[in-house]
């Protein structure tokens, strides 16, 4: 599905989504260059943790536009990993040619909104990720404050799971947690409040760190995607059930209730109709059109 695009070089990560190659050196062709990764993203979707044979048209192009873009908004607040849009033809426009970091193994989800695996916790225990809330909140309802709620990449196919501060404090140590956590909270609202001017609320994001060999900080992966964020239209917001959303609501709906397919089955899903691509497709570009400004080709 996912296919080479015919480069010649040494792929380091296969995600469900993205790949990234490691850049030889211009001066030195014969070895890698420690500093540089060539990052792909395809038009793979995923859905239920399957990535599915149906691809998107164009979706790995509009995300990495689209976290092009808000590196771009955040260049004041936070270095980021981009370093050229400039990458070889097979895949101009998908990829970006990024730094090389050290990451810290930590998914740093904001939420300024309580839904997903926020809201299924809050419900058992009145916390997300041990963070007391407010009592009777509904699924969908703005959060007093937005709370970082860290969770830790799972093996393949698992999900991630969240966890306290404090299991972030117990591992990578106080000051790179606290590192983390405000440079999240920081970020988050500041593309938060962009968002919001456009009519689009960011409810949750993730965002993954990385170090420089000097130590700096650096904001890396992708960012305020709709793959990595829950974007939802601002007019539409009403809080008490699941909110209409910019991303993948449209395949995850069809394959749950029209494709006939069983996600507890252990089978693979079905190819996705046209429809359901085109639909799809549609609300990555307005995601990406409403929050740039910009139409997309
Ligand atoms: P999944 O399929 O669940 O998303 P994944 O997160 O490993 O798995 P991708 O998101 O496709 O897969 O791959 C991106 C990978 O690149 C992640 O492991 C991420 O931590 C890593 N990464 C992102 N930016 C950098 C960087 N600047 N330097 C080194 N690694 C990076
Ligand atoms: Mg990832």
């Amino acid at each position: 599905m996912i296919d080479d695009y015919g480069l010649d070089l040494p792929l380091v990560h296969v995600g469900k989504v993205r790949r990234l190659y490691a850049l030889p050196d211009a001066a030195d062709p014969g070895e890698r260059a420690p500093g540089r990764l060539l990052m792909v993203a395809t038009d793979a979707i995923s859905a239920f943790d399957y990535v599915l044979s149906s691809a998107i048209p164009d979706k790995g192009a509009l995300l990495t536009r689209l976290s092009v873009w808000w590196f771009d908004q955040l260049a004041g607040l936070i270095p980021n990993h981009v370093v050229s849009r400039d990458v070889p033809d097979p895949v101009k426009g998908r990829a970006l040619i990024t730094e090389r970091l050290e990451m810290i193994p930590v998914e740093c989800v904001v939420r300024g909104y309580l839904t997903g695996s926020g809201w299924a916790e809050y419900q058992q225990d009145g916390t997300v990720t041990g963070i007391e809330l407010p009592a009777g909140l509904r699924d969908g309802d703005r959060l007093p404050e937005p709370i970082f709620t860290p969770a830790i990449k799972a093996e393949l196919g698992e999900h991630d799971e969240n966890v306290p501060f404090s299991s972030i404090v117990a591992v990578h140590g106080r000051g790179t947690a606290d590192e983390l956590r405000e440079a999240s909270l920081a970020v988050y609202r500041h593309a938060e409040a962009i968002a919001r001017g456009r009519g689009v609320i960011l409810a949750d994001t993730k965002f993954e760190f990385g170090r420089r060999p000097d130590g700096t900080l650096v904001l890396a992966d992708e960012v305020l995607t709709p793959d990595s964020s829950r974007f939802w239209d601002a007019q539409q917001w009403a809080p008490g059930g699941a909110q209409p959303s910019f991303d993948k609501q449209f395949v995850r709906d069809w394959l749950q209730h029209d494709s006939g397919w069983d996600k507890t089955s252990g089978i693979e899903p079905p190819p996705l109709p046209a429809s359901v691509i085109a639909a799809t497709r549609d609300r990555y570009v307005e995601a990406y059109t409403r929050l740039t400004g910009r139409p997309f080709n």
